[in-house]
């Protein structure tokens, strides 16, 4: 059946039209699955050493960063570069450079043949060096309520919804750097955040706590988790308990937006690579994972920093390695 499909392939290639199209290209010396930093960053090095990297982005461009309202530490940018823009930017800079960059979310990776294939719900591709940039995603409560409200109430991105909650009262739950910096950004449309936390310290830095500590409309609840989001057609609250004493109350809410952290995306990858007991890609420090050949970057393998300029950083690590992995390659291929 693989034979056939690749028969067919290659016939449609070769066929009357001359060469492939660059997107029917099956084979290719570079393959970059995600286009957050990492993946992006990771083509812009790969297309200047005139790899023709192909970018298969899964669901959209940016990974994280894209959803991230203000980044105010990423070097260059002195008044802030809000994440999206700043995503377009990389990209664009990485097609310059002959990247490739397609909307194709990847179903499989077969790390045991090599080349290396990547299957996607469209075109399947083989992969001469692969480099992982999958990110992660937001983690959920996982109570009552969150599948049934998510994007009518329930919302992990304020750069996407923060507009329709205009004038309205939202929670807030975390207590992490994301939960802090949104809720600074929500207070520009909403009329009250009050952020629910399930300690009564928070995980943010201390720059992020102390502008939060100082806006008036911010406040806390504290040694307290949601139970259940609760509503008819709409959230109207959400039911939570005090952690130390058992007390359990409604907090009336418009919204919920949740960022209870971050949990890294190599489902694709599990029991091809070594992974970390929560999940994340095991490199050394040269971004190499188990599988020669196979690098990764950004916060897929990292979670230690997650800072958008370190996975920019390690993409552009990874590609360079890359790079050398292919050329010791051809030079053991010459007779
Ligand atoms: P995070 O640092 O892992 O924080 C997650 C927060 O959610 C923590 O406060 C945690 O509580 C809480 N939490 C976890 N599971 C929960 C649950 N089931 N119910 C309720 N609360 C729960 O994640 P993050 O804030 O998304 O940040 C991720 C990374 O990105 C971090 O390294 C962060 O520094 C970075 N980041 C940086 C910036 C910036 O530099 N401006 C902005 C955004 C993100 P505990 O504290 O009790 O564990």
């Amino acid at each position: 059946m693989a034979e056939m499909s690749l028969s067919l392939d290659m016939s449609r290639l070769r066929g009357e039209q001359g060469a492939p199209e660059e997107s029917e290209q099956r084979e290719r010396e570079m393959i970059i699955v995600g286009a957050g930093p990492a993946g992006l960053t990771a083509g812009i090095y790969g297309g200047r050493s005139l790899l023709k990297p192909l970018i298969l982005v899964g669901q959209t461009l940016g990974g994280q960063a894209a959803l991230t309202s203000e980044m105010e530490n990423y070097p260059g940018f002195p008044n802030g570069v809000d994440g999206m823009g700043l995503s377009k930017l990389m990209a664009e800079q990485a097609e310059r450079f002959g990247a490739q960059i397609l909307y194709e979310e990847v179903t499989s990776v077969d790390l045991a043949v090599y080349p290396f294939v990547v299957k996607t719900y469209g075109p399947e591709f083989l992969a001469r060096s692969l480099i992982l940039c999958t990110g992660t995603s937001p983690r959920r409560l996982g109570v009552p309520g969150e599948t049934e409200f998510t994007g009518h109430g329930v919302s992990y991105c304020a750069t996407c919804d923060a507009f329709f909650y205009r004038g309205k009262r939202i929670v807030v739950v975390g207590g992490g750097d994301s939960a802090i910096d949104e809720s600074l950004y929500l207070t520009r449309f909403v009329e009250r955040v009050t952020v629910i936390h399930r300690r009564d310290q928070l995980r943010a830095s201390p720059i992020l706590q102390s502008r939060a500590r100082e806006n008036a409309k911010i406040d806390f609840v504290w040694n307290t988790v949601v139970d259940e989001i609760v509503g008819e057609n709409a959230v109207t609250g959400v039911r939570v308990h005090n952690v130390q004493t058992g007390e359990t109350s409604v907090i009336p809410t418009d919204g919920v937006f949740v960022y209870a952290g971050l949990i890294p995306n190599t489902s694709l990858f599990r029991g091809q690579l070594d992974l970390t007991e929560e999940g994340y890609i095991v490199t050394d420090r040269r971004q190499q994972t188990s599988v020669p050949g196979v690098y990764a970057a950004g916060d897929v393998q990292d979670p230690w920093y997650r800072q958008t300029v370190i996975a920019a950083g390690a993409g552009a690590a990874a590609a360079i390695e890359a790079e050398r992995f292919l050329a010791e390659a051809a030079h053991k291929a010459r007779p």
